[in-house]
């Protein structure tokens, strides 16, 4: 079927299966079970979080395990205006780069239970967990991030980590 410009529009799907190696595996195992694990290089000291197995700036295998918290600062986000197929959560939303205490590297996740007009740089946050039975080897255990009501990172304490 075409739309009125000619073009034609059919579902598309593609089913691939991908291999997580060590270190993913190990910290997609862990956060089944509600803690988050990263891995700190030997060389540079920072802790990524997930790790992959090696340092991209130091070149080096990271093999020390690193438990951090499921709590940290939205260093970076962008509000969600517009809605697509498939999207879980209805616009206007929140998607952050978290920084967790305790890692060098943001992860990226939703933010709610704050209207999107008060999500900041620097705004404390902490992970909702999906409850047990709902756990998976993803980083999809975590429901979303919700602000933690404590007083907002000051700048210099993330700036060198955005
Ligand atoms: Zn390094």
């Amino acid at each position: 079927m075409t739309d009125a410009y000619g073009v034609v529009s059919r579902p598309v799907r593609l089913d691939y299966t991908f291999t997580a190696g060590k270190a993913l595996s190990r910290f997609l195992t862990i956060i089944e079970g509600g803690k988050i694990i990263g891995q700190r290089c030997p060389k540079c000291a920072k802790v990524y979080v997930p790790a992959r197995g090696s340092c991209p700036t130091c070149g080096v295998a990271t093999a020390e395990a690193v438990e951090v918290k499921d709590r940290g600062i939205v260093t970076t986000f962008c509000i969600v205006n517009i809605p697509f197929p498939g999207m879980a959560v209805k616009p206007p939303f929140a998607a952050a780069s978290v920084l967790l205490d305790g890692a060098d590297i943001a992860i990226f996740h939703l933010l709610q239970e704050v209207p999107v007009e008060n999500v900041r740089m620097g705004l404390r946050v902490e992970a909702v967990w999906k409850p047990a039975s709902e756990m998976e080897m993803s980083m999809e255990s975590i429901a979303y991030f919700k602000p933690t009501g404590e007083p907002d990172a000051p700048y210099d304490s993330y700036k060198d980590l955005l």
